[in-house]
């Protein structure tokens, strides 16, 4: 039985209300009268239940699709400006126990190089991200009971906090590791992490035990009812996501908003961040030996509907897409990417070209990060590496209350500048920097709060003297 309060996968994650809310969807995908009701809730800029959120997916009226990208894009604009805040991954094993069929890192591969970062190696890898202008790591690793213990990822963690290289930091250690115990998600908590990432991967339970044949992650309970874990251990930001291209779209997109829907009737709180990635080529990983890849239009649609169905959910998209598409999703929702990433152990500091072989995946945007900024912000974004929220303790329930009413913005335009500022100082190329500071004048004369705006200019000419880390 469907239920969102549940506790249990099946019952939030029911597979008869998806089906279901897929036929509704079928049935109602010429119905103009339904779909303009559905688009004028949205319009209200609060989010759309799964079931209208599907039917605007399914969509075929050529001028209502262009309607719904419009207000994709609208909202967008209205609750994230023109920010785009940056992050990189950081590898720190590739030991692994499961079977997962996409993933070159399952325990079968046994040509891919494994390899585990010690402490002193971790250190490097952050300077080398630090030298990069990063702020905000999302840390990976395989799960691995023996190699990868809770322990090593949480010494881990406090490595990377503590390295303080010139006037480098990493601010934010977001975590995506493997779905684990209360108790660990505690320990996590305690030692200051981010945000907690764990993608489903499918929500539709008999493919995602066909997927994961073997080891801990085939439990499809344990792992779809890790957030409510790892929110329950205090953890208040979780950032969800599917793997595109294992399940039929459809499928994952309703399922995925029936999540969102599941933690904010249980918690009170959505997740902080989706992501959508899109499965890629890997060592022994052949995408079309899926049969349900996607293409850029669906794609593009799907982030467009996420963007209108829940308006308050941060949405990350990585190097796994080009250029092109990065660009055009920007348009339509993303607030976060990773940019001049590396998806190997090992990768930023002193790479190797056989790092490459351990990497997780094939990435297309291999642009270094400096070239990324320029990129947005001639296309008119203002890039950021503001971690102010999760400094401020604005997280969870605070935050989603600051985001509802549209009022972060207030706090991350200007954290966006002086973020972008230290960049420009500490790490630009000539180009980016000239580009840069222009922009950010541009940006400062939008400012309508006046002593918002004399805060902004006073904490510039100290970044100029070389003082760090001010916030709102
Ligand atoms: N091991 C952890 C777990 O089990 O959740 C998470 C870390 S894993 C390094 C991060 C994510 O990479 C996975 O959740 C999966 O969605 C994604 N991934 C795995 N293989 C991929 C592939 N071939 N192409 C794109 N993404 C992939």
């Amino acid at each position: 039985m469907y239920n969102p309060k549940s506790r249990k996968a099946e019952e939030f994650i029911n597979h008869e209300e998806v089906l279901n809310t897929l036929e509704y969807a079928k049935a109602n995908r010429n119905n103009i009268e339904l779909i303009d009701k559905i688009l004028a809730k949205a319009r209200l800029k609060k989010g759309l239940t799964h079931r209208e959120a599907a039917v605007l997916l399914d969509c075929e009226v050529k001028e209502k699709n262009a309607e719904i990208y419009k207000l994709a894009r609208q909202i967008k604009n209205d609750y994230y400006g023109n920010r785009v805040v940056l992050f990189a991954p950081l590898y720190l094993s590739n030991y692994c126990v499961n079977g997962c069929l996409y993933c070159p890192y399952h325990a079968k591969n046994k040509h891919i190089p494994r390899r585990k970062l010690t402490q002193e190696e971790i250190k490097n890898e952050v300077i080398a991200l630090q030298d990069m202008g990063h702020k905000r790591l999302a840390i990976e690793a395989g799960e691995d009971p023996v190699n990868n213990p809770i322990e090593y990822i949480l010494d881990s963690i406090k490595t990377i906090y503590s390295v303080k290289h010139k006037n480098g930091a990493i601010r934010r250690v977001n975590v995506n590791i493997a779905a684990t115990s209360v108790e660990n998600y505690k320990k996590l908590h305690e030692v200051g992490i981010g945000t907690y990432v764990l993608f489903q991967e499918t929500y539709n339970k008999e493919t995602y035990e066909k997927l994961h044949p073997t080891g801990p992650k085939h439990n499809y309970s344990y792992h779809t009812e890790a957030m409510d874990r790892a929110m329950e251990a205090g953890i208040d930001d979780v950032s969800l996501g599917v793997l595109f291209g294992l399940e039929l779209y459809r499928y994952e997109f309703a399922a995925l908003l029936m999540h969102a829907e599941h933690l904010e009737a249980v918690f009170g709180v959505g997740p902080h961040a989706i992501s959508v990635p899109r499965l890629r080529k890997a060592d022994d990983i052949d995408p079309k030996e899926f049969d349900n890849g996607i293409d850029d239009d669906t794609f593009a649609k799907i982030v467009a509907c996420i963007r209108i169905a829940v308006p308050y959910t941060g949405m990350i998209v990585s190097t796994r897409e080009s250029e092109s598409c990065r660009e055009r999703l920007l348009k339509l929702g993303i607030s976060q990417m990773s940019g001049g990433s590396k998806t190997s152990v090992g990768g930023y500091f002193n790479p190797m070209p056989e790092d490459e072989d351990s990497a997780q995946f094939d990435i297309s945007d291999r642009r270094p990060l400096d070239e990324v900024i320029k990129w947005l912000m001639k296309l008119g974004y203002l890039p950021s590496f503001c971690t102010a929220c999760y400094g401020s303790g604005r997280t969870g329930e605070r935050f989603m209350e600051v985001c509802k009413k549209q009022q972060i913005h207030n706090f991350c335009h200007p954290n966006a500048i002086l973020t972008l500022k230290e960049y420009l100082d500490d790490y630009a190329t000539e180009e980016t920097r000239q580009i840069g500071n222009k922009l950010i004048d541009k940006e400062i004369s939008t400012i309508k709060d006046e002593k918002i705006s004399q805060a902004v200019k006073s904490y510039l000419e100290k970044i100029k003297t070389g003082e760090r880390n001010f916030k709102f």
